[in-house]
């Protein structure tokens, strides 16, 4: 509105000026006078950020001016006049063509901007949303806020895609973000985490409340009737704790009460339990560059690398390697969870991401960890807010590293490495039936 004011003033100046001063106008300086009218194409470019268009406007504006002060300086004759105003009308088309061009650009970029924080299918939030949303919240719940996940995963739902179709499944899931959302007050966030999966961020609300609610959302979806039938959710809450230092860790570990209500038969809520016994992650504070390129122990290591960032693994092996460990590599954790069922013992430290597509690191330590009791690992967390001492992480010997990995590395490796594992530990704490 103020460009469109500004613009309008503009060019009321040679307009009011022609009928006011139409002695002078007639005159060689009034071409300059007509130089306003180019005002309004430098406002719109210039507040819509187009410095470039901005520039190139404001530029033309001086030249046409600096070859008038030229012209009447030297004392050459008059200019032709037709032929500069023709001049003049094609910049100015050229300038407001640019202009609209610019507000479409602006409009487009604006709907993609939309777009990039919010689910097409469903319209609600999607994953980026979601994760933005968490990052803060966390930082939040470490000052005292109370916050709890609720992760939903619907279930048999590729039943529903198999004998009803596609367009079956898509309408069921619209149906299911539209009970969500419901549901969901404005304080807080329901996003769409995946493909059939969901999230709710839950904030100044205890674990008995969150429970309450994402079982009014279960029991919704549950009684909605389908023209092909019934469709149930299961879900798994967790609350924050100290220590768990990522959102990562809080995520997974819903994921993992997520995956017990699947294993406990579908159609319920389970809530993350209290701590299991796994040792916590003692506090480190090492300086950078304390690492030796060769290993304490004079065995040779084998290392077990699961990420499903190639990159990562790559760049992770070659500098264990260079360290003289053995380096096992797979971006699938169920093959990770093969290789331990074939030979656990051939591996000696499991270094996996937290955040999968296929499975969270939780989850396969814990389904590892049922083979294995006494295991080595190293969860890597690209958003570690702080450091992790919470003692429900799976594992018997456990390190937390923040993505990308930093100089101490190495040295976080060898230390869980050196690590004495406890006598006694008890696979799959930290689930409990809710
Ligand atoms: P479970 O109870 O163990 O969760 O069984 P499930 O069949 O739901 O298993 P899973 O979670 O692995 O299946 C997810 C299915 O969701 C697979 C995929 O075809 C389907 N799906 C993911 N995104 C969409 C989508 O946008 N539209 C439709 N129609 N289906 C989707
Ligand atoms: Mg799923
Ligand atoms: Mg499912």
């Amino acid at each position: 509105m103020r460009a469109l004011a500004l613009s309008l003033a503009s060019l009321g100046v040679p307009v009011i000026g022609v009928f006011a001063f139409s002695g002078s106008v007639q005159e060689d300086q009034g071409m300059l006078i007509w130089l306003t009218s180019l005002v309004p194409a430098f406002l719109l470019a210039y507040y819509r950020g187009l410095r470039g268009v901005a520039l190139a406007v404001a530029g033309g504006m001086a030249v046409l001016v600096l070859t008038q002060v030229v012209v009447l300086v030297l004392g050459q004759s008059a200019p032709n006049w037709t032929l500069l105003l023709t001049i003049v009308s094609v910049y100015l088309g050229v300038c407001i063509a640019l202009a609209v061009f610019a507000e479409i650009l602006h409009r487009e970029r604006r709907a993609a901007e939309l777009l990039a924080l919010v689910d097409g299918l469903t319209g609600l939030p999607n994953r980026r949303h979601a994760e933005i949303t968490l990052d803060a919240q966390f930082a939040a719940a470490g000052r005292g806020r109370k916050l709890v996940v609720v992760l939903y995963d619907l279930d048999r739902f590729k039943q529903v895609n198999d004998r009803h179709g596609h367009q079956a499944g898509d309408t069921a899931l619209v149906a299911f973000a539209d009970i969500l959302k419901r549901h969901t007050r404005r304080m807080d966030l329901s996003a769409r985490f995946g493909g059939e999966e969901f999230i709710s961020v839950l904030t100044d609300v205890d674990l008995e409340d969150a429970l309450a609610f994402a079982n009014a959302v279960r029991e919704e979806i549950r009684a909605h009737e389908f023209e092909w039938g019934h469709l149930s959710v299961s879900a798994g809450a967790s609350r924050y704790e100290e220590g768990m230092g990522t959102y990562e860790v809080l995520v997974a570990a819903a994921d993992r009460a997520l995956y017990a209500a699947k294993e406990g038969g579908r159609d319920r809520v389970v809530a993350a339990g209290p701590a299991s016994s796994a040792a916590p992650v003692p506090p480190r504070s090492e300086p950078a560059g304390t690492t030796s390129p060769v290993p304490a122990t004079g065995k040779e290591k084998t290392i077990l690398l699961v990420d499903d960032d190639a990159e990562v693994l790559q760049t992770l092996s070659r500098r264990l390697q260079a360290c003289g460990y053995q380096i096992e590599t797979t971006d699938d954790p169920e093959e990770a969870i093969r290789r331990y069922t074939d030979d656990a013992s051939a591996i000696d430290l499991l270094i996996t991401d937290v955040m999968m597509p296929r499975m969270n690191g939780l989850v396969l330590v814990d389904r590892i960890s049922k083979i294995v009791p006494h295991l080595r690992v190293i969860f890597l967390s690209g958003y570690l807010q702080h450091q992790v001492s919470w003692s429900g992480l799976p594992g018997a010997v456990v390190g937390f590293v923040a993505k990308p990995v930093g100089s101490d590395f190495v040295g976080v490796v060898r230390e869980v490495l050196e690590r004495a594992l406890p006598a006694d530990i008890t696979p799959g704490a930290g689930v409990r039936q809710g």
